[in-house]
């Protein structure tokens, strides 16, 4: 079922969400909360969601990111449930891209982060699994995961005069990088 996304502003999105009990996965009130994630994504048309946004503080994310083409960098990840991750960085260097988020709509900003991480993570059968990524992916993974532990990409721009509204970032920003 599609539920209201928590906005910036909304205490729920400040907090650090609780650590999912291994056995609540797999049983039916777990499953309708990944339904309903997945639902809202879909339907506010996100690539990624957190629990937290639709007011649940556990430690759930959904990212989908099926053949999308990014900065000339095509992505796939097939629908991946991220339960209780931990993230790793991997080097030192570090990439800027262009930030949006279904919490903080109409909004952009450039967020700088490491380019190379690798994630721990329980999938939704209860397993434990590993994702190592960069690039494009390696961002939407850290602001996804971020928002499990009250961080939000606004938090991370490091020049608010790199915050801009979504049509003026259209207008004068997306042109002018390509
Ligand atoms: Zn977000």
């Amino acid at each position: 079922m599609v539920k209201p996304i928590c906005r910036l502003g909304n205490p729920v999105l400040r907090e650090e969400a609780k650590l999912v009990p291994l056995d609540f996965i797999k049983t039916d009130d777990f499953n309708q909360l990944i339904a309903d994630l997945y639902d809202s994504m879909k339907h506010y048309g996100g690539i990624g969601i957190a629990a937290p946004q639709i007011g649940v503080s556990l430690q759930v994310a959904l990212i989908q990111l099926e053949g999308v083409n990014r900065y000339d960098e095509l992505i796939d990840l097939p629908l991946t449930t991220f339960i209780n991750p931990q993230v790793e960085i991997l080097g030192t260097e570090t990439q800027s891209f262009w930030e949006g988020c279904l919490s903080v709509p109409g909004l952009r900003g450039l967020v700088e982060r490491p380019n190379h991480v690798r994630v721990k993570y329980v999938d939704k059968k209860g397993e434990e699994k590993f994702l190592e990524a960069k690039g494009f992916l390696a961002t939407v993974l850290q602001h996804e995961l971020d928002h499990l532990f009250g961080v939000l990409y606004v938090d991370r721009i490091k020049d608010t005069k790199n915050l801009s509204y979504q049509e003026e970032y259209e207008s004068f920003i997306v042109n002018k990088e390509s």
